[in-house]
């Protein structure tokens, strides 16, 4: 069986090309606006077309010469737009309302013809048959640095993403490798612990698996509270009638959003041959917040439930762990070292050890590291429990063993 995962990559771009790389992903988004528009016209009975092939029978040709886009990458937006409108032609089929899509993100998709990846940085396809040099930013010893270095990773194709906020250009990359296969100890015990947040990722896995954007969610519900502020204040009729429209609208996406966030993370824990998903025990220690702070608790619990449901049918539990000092102690084996100083925002880096790591993914060892250590306290009936990281096992008293990668 195959592991997947995307690693996110910081992008040093060299200033005289930026422009360059914006303009291809202007250009990119046009093309495949140009591939959703012919294929939301539909076929000869009127179908919306969703194969990429199909649109780009129709359409390859002209859009090149209409986009000037670089081949790749005009096959990259054909496919982009199959994509968004298989989707759209999903929710036509279960009866829901939809229009036509409309590309507004900053990406550009790269398949492996499009990207080159090298040592410390890649090479990326541009306007006008060019290629872009971009070098990779991150820390030595971070997940993005084993994900982009380690040869076990295979890399394929990316997605180009820019943030105007903070004028930066992140790559997502798609990386798999192969899964060892295990000898398979019934009373071995594999735990994948699991850290929610509010921004960043929704949830990170202790196997340094990133789930769910979680600035989206935030996106979305601020702007639909927007639209039904907006609403409330004209208190017509037809006001109040699109407000319950966008409310189920709203609610629909949000069902779909935590469906997918949590079967990757039920599928992440069957991959890495887990028998229990632990989360923070996050009940009942917030009253009296905010709407904002409502919104996270309860998307927290919803993750939880659809978690356990899922869970349930691959014949996993889901279990609970006090979140006490789970962020500030350092997880590295054989250290534990606690102090309010080692984690600064997403870096993690221990004032003892030395150890730097993400500090959502060191919090996700840390959640399954005290469930471990409780049970163990507790008596576990003879089971011996292990940590799931990203490459081997920890086991209660910090044994570490190597996968047989
Ligand atoms: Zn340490």
């Amino acid at each position: 069986m195959e592991i997947t995962r995307t690693a996110v990559v910081k992008l040093s771009v060299p200033d005289k090309r930026c422009d360059d790389l914006k303009r291809t992903m202007n250009t990119f988004q046009d093309a495949a606006q140009r591939f959703v528009d012919r294929g939301w016209d539909g076929d000869d009975d009127g179908y919306v077309i969703t194969s990429s092939n199909h649109l780009q029978r129709l359409r390859y040709d002209d859009i090149r010469d209409e986009t000037a886009l670089h081949a790749d990458l005009c096959v990259g937006a054909a496919n982009y737009a199959a994509d968004v409108l298989s989707s759209v032609a999903e929710k036509m089929k279960d009866g829901e309302r939809t229009s036509k899509p409309v590309f507004t993100s900053n990406t550009t998709v790269y398949n492996t013809n499009a990207i080159t990846y090298f040592d410390g940085y890649c090479s990326l396809a541009a306007y006008g048959g060019s290629r872009v040099h971009a070098e990779y930013l991150y820390p030595n010893d971070s997940i993005q640095a084993e994900y982009m270095e380690r040869d076990e990773w295979t890399k394929q194709g990316a997605k180009l993403r820019y943030d105007h906020q903070t004028d930066t250009y992140y790559l997502h990359v798609s990386i798999k490798k192969e899964r060892e296969e295990s000898s398979g100890e019934v009373e071995n015990q594999t735990v994948l612990g699991v850290d929610r947040n509010v921004d960043g990722y929704l949830a990170v896995t202790s196997t340094g698996a990133f789930i769910g954007n979680a600035d989206l969610l935030n996106h979305k519900r601020r702007e639909y509270e927007r639209r039904r502020a907006r609403l409330q204040q004209r208190g017509t009729r037809n006001a109040h009638l699109t407000i319950q429209s966008i409310g189920d609208t709203f609610a629909n996406w949000s069902e779909d959003f935590f469906h997918q966030v949590s079967k990757e993370l039920v599928k992440e824990a069957v991959l890495q041959e887990c028998t229990a998903i632990v989360f923070e025990d996050l009940e009942g220690i917030r009253n009296g917040i905010s709407n904002a702070s409502k919104f996270q608790q309860w998307g927290f619990n919803k993750l939880k439930r659809q978690v356990e449901y899922k869970a349930k049918a691959e014949g996993l539990s889901v279990e609970t762990a006090h979140p006490q000092y789970t962020s500030q102690r350092c997880s590295a084996t054989g250290c534990g070292f606690t102090h309010e100083g080692n984690r600064d925002g997403d870096e993690f880096t221990c004032q003892k050890c030395g150890k730097e790591l993400h500090s959502d993914y060191n919090a996700a060892r840390n959640i399954a590291h005290k469930f471990i250590q409780n049970r163990r306290k507790s008596g576990s009936g003879g089971a011996t429990y292990h940590l799931a990281l990203k490459s081997g096992t920890v086991n209660g008293t910090g044994d570490y063993s190597p996968s047989t990668a």
